[in-house]
């Protein structure tokens, strides 16, 4: 009975080594220990086999090698229990503090071993119960309990450092020896701790080790999370690795693509796990990232993606005129993770790498280089100085006169927002509002413009030099903000500004999602008397449909499109229309940029309702706002 429970053990050993050879694994620390555990465990199994074997044929052996057998088995008790607490450690330290712990745990393990090897040992065998027992099986059941019972504490103790999955596995394997255990002790003909050992194998293996809980299912790859694992791994062990970033994010398909997104990812997928080293993890985004040790390796398989599925190829569009994958958004190659500190930085990369590909807004390859960094690095320094001067106070509004041609003065300001460096000096928004938008910060800065835009109405009674309104922007991004109505009005309250004072201009945003909160945010300030305008008309889009379904009071002209009026009579046809068509939609009209008397009388005589150039003047600080009102009053 009892060789048939140690056998059946073997075989679940067996089984769950087979299983895990037979995946893909990232190659994770954690899962060389879970390797080493199962190895250990199927080692003990093996001699608990031996050593009953050897027990029933003892007369036929000499004394030395059964008694030799039955301590190697008591040996390999004692090295696994010590294994579990290797097991549990693994979460909690970096790599290198971990062998060190484990290394002072196994030189006492192997004083252990020794001691269970010096003592005495008594084997009692009856044909049917056979057992040891003496000091040495004592000295074992001593250690090996310490072990477990150290295990457990560990998992206990420092549970929000191990992860969920581990500490469960460990406790239901833990549970499951101490159990068979007991039962032995108790009950020496019934040797259930080997079998015992292999079903906690199989619990470990179930709730974490299984290699298959870092694929993705639907792409076949890693996922993001066991990439983050991964890069930790590589960035600790300073191991280099070369990336290639494939990113199918944001692309536009159409029916002529024969693979929708998924398929074409499945199908790069499976392309690139053919090369030995590869490794392919699927970032959040529909996105691969490949890693591999060798840049030149890695330089092979950039070239041969592009070659067979870069989709703008002739040779992939297909007889019946499809192409076959969807587009890329674009391939980037980075020669070594190193040349970043940590996987923040990798993941920053990342997202720097997407923002300039949104920017130039077309499919493109990139080989990620010292530029690349450099620029990568300034954009994290700019994030920072607009996140202290937040901090700090050094946000500052600076107003720029909008002239009325029917009134002929000055009847409004553009708000615009500056930072002041430590040493005086202005960064200019060109600089950190791209920044802060794809960084997210842009919420907090522009309601901090806000609330200084009020608190500049409530102090400074501007209404006296006929400024009926401010214009703040708006960010695409803060649009996007459902609770943005909410807050705008809450400010407003604060500082008793009245609605119509605020007009506030928004941008075209691409997305329908997007739009449909915009809409709301925008029903709701209206209603509560602010007013809208269009800004930026004339350049990206300028999508007609959209200033006819947005809810705006006033359409600005960019600068770049004034300008052009005066040099080309194309964009002076176009703009020309374009005036048409918004004066028959009751909607007035800004010109910006205009900078010359000449361009002043161009825009007049197309019956333009309001200037704002550097012709009048260049956003002004507060207080020289206030003189400049003073004197043009
Ligand atoms: P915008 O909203 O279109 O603002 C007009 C820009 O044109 C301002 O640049 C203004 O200084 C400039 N400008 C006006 N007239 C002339 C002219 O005659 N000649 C020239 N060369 N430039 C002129 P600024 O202040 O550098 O702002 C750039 C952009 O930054 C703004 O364009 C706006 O998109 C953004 N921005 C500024 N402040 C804020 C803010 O508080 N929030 C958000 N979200 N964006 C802001
Ligand atoms: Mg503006
Ligand atoms: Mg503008």
């Amino acid at each position: 009975m009892n060789i048939q429970l140690q056998c059946c053990g073997l075989v679940i050993i067996a089984l769950l080594i087979f299983f895990f050879f037979n995946q893909r694994r990232v190659g994770l620390f954690s899962e060389h220990i879970f390797l080493q555990t199962i190895m250990l465990t199927g080692i003990s199994l093996i001699f608990d086999v031996l050593s009953i074997a050897a027990i029933t044929y003892m007369d036929a052996l000499p004394v030395l090698l059964v008694n030799g057998i039955c301590r190697v088995y008591l040996a390999s008790l004692v090295m696994a229990a010590a294994q579990a607490l290797f097991y549990v450690l693994v979460d909690m330290h970096d790599e290198r503090v971990y062998l060190r712990i484990v290394g002072h745990i196994r030189f006492a393990t192997v004083a252990q071993i020794l001691l269970v090897f010096l003592t005495p040992i008594s084997i009692y065998s009856d044909g049917v119960v056979m057992y040891t027992y003496g000091p040495s099986v004592l000295l074992t059941y001593l250690f090996a309990v310490s072990y477990v019972i150290a295990s457990l504490v560990c998992a206990v103790v420092f549970r929000h450092v191990i992860v969920r999955n581990r500490r469960i596995a460990v406790c239901i394997w833990m549970t499951l020896w101490m159990g068979a255990a007991v039962i032995q002790f108790f009950n020496s003909q019934i040797l259930l701790v080997g079998f015992a050992s292999a079903l906690g194998m199989m619990a470990l293996f179930l709730k974490l080790e299984n290699p298959e809980s870092n694929m993705d299912r639907q792409f076949g790859c890693f996922h993001a999370h066991a990439l983050t694992q991964y890069l930790d791994q590589c960035y600790e062990r300073k191991n280099p690795q070369s990336v290639l970033f494939i990113s199918l994010a944001g692309s536009k398909g159409n029916e002529t693509h024969s693979l929708s997104r998924s398929e074409s990812l499945v199908r790069l997928t499976e392309y690139l796990f053919r090369f030995p080293k590869a490794k392919v993890f699927k970032n959040n985004d529909p996105e691969l990232v490949v890693l591999l040790p060798n840049a030149d390796e890695m330089m092979n398989i950039y070239q041969r993606v592009k070659e067979e599925f870069w989709p703008e190829r002739k040779e992939n569009i297909r007889k019946d005129g499809k192409m076959g994958m969807y587009p890329f958004t674009f391939m980037a190659l980075i020669p070594d993770i190193l040349l970043l500190d940590n996987s923040d930085d990798f993941y920053q990369l990342l997202q720097y790498l997407r923002a300039e590909n949104r920017r130039k807004n077309s499919a493109d390859t990139v080989y990620v280089d010292g530029t690349i960094f450099a620029a990568m690095r300034q954009r994290g320094e700019i994030k920072e100085s607009v996140l202290s001067a937040l901090e700090e106070d050094r946000i500052e509004v600076f107003y720029q006169p909008i002239y009325s041609t029917k009134q002929k003065r000055f009847v409004s300001a553009e708000a615009l927002v500056r930072i002041r460096n430590t040493d005086g000096s202005i960064i200019p928004p060109g600089k950190f509002i791209p920044i802060a938008e794809e960084t997210g910060i842009i919420a907090q800065l522009g309601e901090r413009v806000f609330e200084k835009v009020c608190e500049f109405l409530q102090n400074s009674s501007v209404e006296k030099y006929g400024i009926s309104y401010i214009e703040v922007n708006l960010s695409v991004v803060q649009c996007e903000q459902k609770n943005l109505a909410e807050r705008y009005i809450t400010i407003m309250n604060q500082y008793k500004i009245r609605p119509w004072q605020i007009n506030l201009e928004i941008t075209e945003s691409a997305s329908v999602k997007t739009k449909e909160i915009l809409l709301e945010n925008m029903k709701r300030l209206i209603n509560h008397g602010v007013t809208f305008s269009l800004d930026d008309f004339g350049i990206g889009q300028s999508n007609l449909d959209y200033v006819i379904e947005m809810p705006v009071s006033l359409m600005k002209f960019d600068m770049n499109m004034t300008q052009a009026y005066f040099r080309d009579l194309k964009a002076q046809f176009v703009m020309q229309a374009a005036i048409h068509m918004a004066h028959g939609m009751d909607l007035l009209l800004v010109a910006e940029g205009v900078e010359t008397e000449e361009q002043l009388n161009g825009m007049k005589n197309e019956n333009i309702d309001f200037i704002q150039g550097y012709y009048f003047s260049k956003p002004l600080p507060q207080q020289e706002f206030l003189n400049f009102l003073e004197e043009s009053a």
